[in-house]
């Protein structure tokens, strides 16, 4: 299936039940509207000359026109690219180059971000981009107007001329390590990825999915919007840019049976002063995806929220994005402390990174997927997609995983976070776990900082409960003693309000590491 035709079947199939919900815009659409929107849309990009492989730029938070574009753009078969809502006129520049953006669809404004402007000073240094359209505008209003006058028979004809396998997509990885990557996704991939995501989770047109998570990074668009269009279920956006508290609100006010975030958007709702004023009895399931997933925040979104089949799923921008995820059957101590097993239609092994072969259950090594859900490469950059994707198909991960006897996975960090102490292999994950179990600690990261005696050293980043007693190294260390192997436990102790993060809401350990380092002189 395309992307525009499993979206017809859907809109047959559950027309009059709610698709989309904008809670900032105050409005919502049945499959039917939806389907108005899009396909008015659809019609009047490709009246302004936008068809197959045409690269179309969406740069905008969450609202309900970023859905619009994403099922307009595959239905012509224009690759949608997504940028980040974050960047700046810097980063813009390179990524409307980049991609070779023909036609960009941007928000104005939005908090500290003045969309229009950046585009103004970096315009003339992108020559290929041709159209710019700015949501709200009369010139967006008139885009929709023509569209809507459109033949249908044309965006019918249109749509018959794709392939499922063609580029449709190109999503930029986090940048949580580095600089971000534009992988080129297809139908396939993504649909498919979306399918077996909301399949997993049980969805069903009954559902109604809360998505906090950004529609420019997968977790939003492809487990978010497209789990639910290619299963007749709702999505429901709480708030342009996530908010704790517009997430809580909109899962009492919706009836949501889903919720989804990356850890630390969970230990915000969970935290907030104003949590036990909702009521989340409509919660049944959800997804924590994105960072390693404390096991203490995973037992209190099923105690508290309720989420009874909650799950946690692991991936990467690079395969569409989930590759393995919890079920909704696995024991209760799998799901909360596992990434759970391979999805359907894939494969995982976990490789010796110097030999490439596999280690055997229970070792840790690299985790390698392969599967319909590897990217086609990353966009205009054959080295490096040579370097992540071997011969046999086989994607590399970076992310280090040890494999149980029944092919549940543990990830236990990422090659590059990993630390050396006086030749001690360290996972960060594995101390975070611990220092989790502190009564005053609410979030907690440590990184890896060049020692002269020992290679390098731990420093634990922490933030603290409201109202608890400074924590001290010494204080620290004295809670970790007896109960850790002393090489693992954090010689410094950082504490914090926030941690650097991308919009994805990770954080950044690389910016950690250098922060830490002119800290400590
Ligand atoms: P970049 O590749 O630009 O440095 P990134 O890897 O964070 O950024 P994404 O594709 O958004 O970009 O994230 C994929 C990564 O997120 C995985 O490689 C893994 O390290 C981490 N990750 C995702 N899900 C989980 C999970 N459930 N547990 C632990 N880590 C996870
Ligand atoms: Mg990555």
């Amino acid at each position: 299936d395309t992307i525009g035709d499993n979206f017809d079947r859907t809109v047959a199939a559950f027309g009059e039940r709610d698709a989309l919900v904008d809670r900032a815009a105050g409005r919502r659409w049945t499959y039917r509207e939806l389907a108005s929107e899009v396909d008015a849309l659809a019609l009047g990009l490709a009246g302004r000359g936008i068809g197959k492989g045409d690269r179309v730029g969406i740069w905008a938070p969450n609202r309900a026109e970023w859905t619009f574009l994403q099922y307009a753009t595959a239905k012509i078969g224009a690759i949608l690219v997504n940028i980040n809502p974050a960047y700046r006129s810097h980063e813009l520049e390179f990524v409307l180059n980049q991609a070779g953006i023909r036609l960009l669809v941007a928000a104005e404004k939005f908090k500290t971000s003045d969309y229009a402007a950046m585009i103004g000073e970096v315009r003339e240094r992108c020559p290929r981009l041709e159209q710019v359209v700015l949501l709200g505008s009369d010139d967006w209003q008139a885009l929709l107007d023509a569209g809507a006058e459109g033949d249908r028979e044309q965006l019918r004809h249109l749509q018959a001329g794709l392939s499922a396998d063609d580029p449709i997509n190109i999503q930029y990885t986090s940048g949580t390590t580095g600089f971000p990557k534009g992988a080129t996704l297809s139908h396939h991939n993504i649909l498919n990825n979306g399918f077996f995501v909301g399949e997993l989770c049980g969805y069903s047109e009954q559902d109604r999915v809360c998505i906090p998570v950004p529609f420019y990074h997968c977790f939003g668009m492809v487990m978010g919007n497209l789990a639910c269009t290619s299963h007749g279920a709702c999505m429901v956006i709480p708030a342009p840019a996530f908010d704790p508290l517009a997430t809580l609100e909109a899962v009492a006010a919706e009836r949501c049976t889903s919720l989804y975030g990356v850890p630390t958007m969970f230990i915000a709702e969970l935290n907030h002063p104003d949590f036990g004023r909702f009521d989340l009895s409509s919660l049944r399931t959800g997804i924590m995806a994105g960072s390693p997933c404390p096991v203490e925040v995973m037992k209190q979104v099923i105690d508290r929220m309720g989420m009874r089949e909650v799950s946690i799923c692991y991936g990467m921008t690079e395969t569409s994005p989930v590759s393995t995820q919890t079920r909704a059957d696995d024991s209760v101590e799998r799901r909360v402390s596992t990434v759970g097993r391979v999805g359907p239609h894939l494969e995982v092994k976990v490789v010796d990174p110097e030999t490439g072969l596999t280690v055997p259950r229970g070792e840790p090594g690299e985790l390698c997927t392969r599967g319909y859900s590897v990217m086609l490469g990353y966009w205009e950059q054959p080295d490096k997609t040579a370097e992540a994707i071997d011969a046999a198909r086989w994607m590399h991960t970076g992310d280090l995983a040890i494999m149980d006897g029944d092919g549940y996975l543990n990830i236990t960090g990422r090659i590059k976070d990993m630390v050396i102490r006086g030749g001690e292999n360290l996972y960060p994950r594995e101390i975070e776990e611990f220092l989790y179990t502190h009564p005053d600690i609410v979030d907690a990261q440590v990184v890896g900082v060049p020692d002269e005696k020992y290679g390098e050293e731990l420093m634990a980043w922490i933030r603290l409960r409201e109202g608890a007693s400074p924590l001290t190294a010494e204080k620290l260390r004295e809670f970790c003693t007896g109960k850790l192997a002393h090489y693992k436990i954090p010689r410094y102790v950082h504490v914090v309000e926030e941690f650097p993060m991308t919009v994805t809401g990770k954080v950044r350990k690389v910016e950690m590491r250098e922060q830490a380092i002119s800290l400590l002189g």
